[in-house]
């Protein structure tokens, strides 16, 4: 149900990604693995045209977008499908929880202030936050800020939810209850493309490991697979280094 065909990205005379393909069926989730800088969060950001391709096909269901010729309207409605989780949080310091939840369900998809509260409410009860959420982001810790995070993503009911290094910047007991969450939210069935280091959440969570090296696809595959019987040399090299 998402598509990805030849996207490229390049900044200034870096050509970052070169032509990655890959599908993603409804209710995957697919972990994407590689070493650093080559080029798993820029392939998230173009997804999420927080950064334009400069080539390349994106398809989600039956919606179909051409990043070379995309207009803004194709764009909004593609974004609508997607939602971002990003390592640092980013969220707004100078709202609360409730406030960051609900700002994406009012400015950009017009919801009324009370409805996207309600919605909101019950984000925050799922990723067990309910009594936070008059609490601003310097009033909570790292995890409880990704939760928020992924609160805001949940919210919008997207097709596919874009993880981007959910718990790099977590202090290392705060990571396993972040994890927790993401494998509840996706036992539920939702879609997810998901950057991250963590091999164990990948064998268990994961129905595909994409292994990404020189801003390209090297090998892609079921978790047990690519984890026990890479087929790359690359992969191996990889793996041999993190394991
Ligand atoms: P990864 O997530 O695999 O570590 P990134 O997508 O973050 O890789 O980065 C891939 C490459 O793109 C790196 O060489 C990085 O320096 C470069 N890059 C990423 N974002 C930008 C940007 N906004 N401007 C210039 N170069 C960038």
């Amino acid at each position: 149900m998402i598509e990805l065909r030849n996207i490229q990205k390049t900044f200034g005379r870096n050509q970052v990604l070169r032509g990655v393909n890959f599908r993603v069926e409804h209710g995957d989730v697919v972990v994407v693995l590689g070493p650093s800088g080559s080029g798993k969060t820029t392939l998230l950001r173009c997804i999420n045209f927080l950064e334009k391709a400069e080539e390349g096909f994106l398809r989600i269901n039956n919606q179909e977008i051409n990043f070379k010729t995309a207009s803004r309207k194709q764009i909004l409605d593609i974004r609508k499908q997607t939602a971002f989780v990003f390592q640092n949080y980013n969220l707004f310091q100078n709202k609360t929880a409730l406030e960051n939840v609900t700002e994406g369900l009012i400015i950009a998809r017009k919801i009324p202030k009370k409805e996207a509260e309600e919605r909101a409410r019950e984000a925050l009860k799922k990723v067990g936050l309910t009594d936070r959420e008059a609490y601003y982001p310097q009033q909570l810790s790292g995890g409880q800020q990704q939760r928020v995070g992924i609160a805001r993503a949940i919210v919008l009911n997207p097709e596919v939810i874009l993880f981007d290094e959910p718990t790099s910047a977590l202090d290392p007991e705060l990571v396993g209850e972040t994890l927790k969450l993401i494998r509840k939210i996706a036992a539920e069935g939702i879609t997810m493309i998901v950057v991250t280091h963590e091999i164990a959440f990948a064998s268990d969570v994961a129905n595909k490991v994409v292994f990404m090296d020189g801003g390209m696809v090297v090998e892609e595959g079921r978790p047990q697979e690519i984890f026990t019987n890479p087929k790359e040399e690359r992969t191996r090299q990889f793996l041999r280094r993190i394991l």
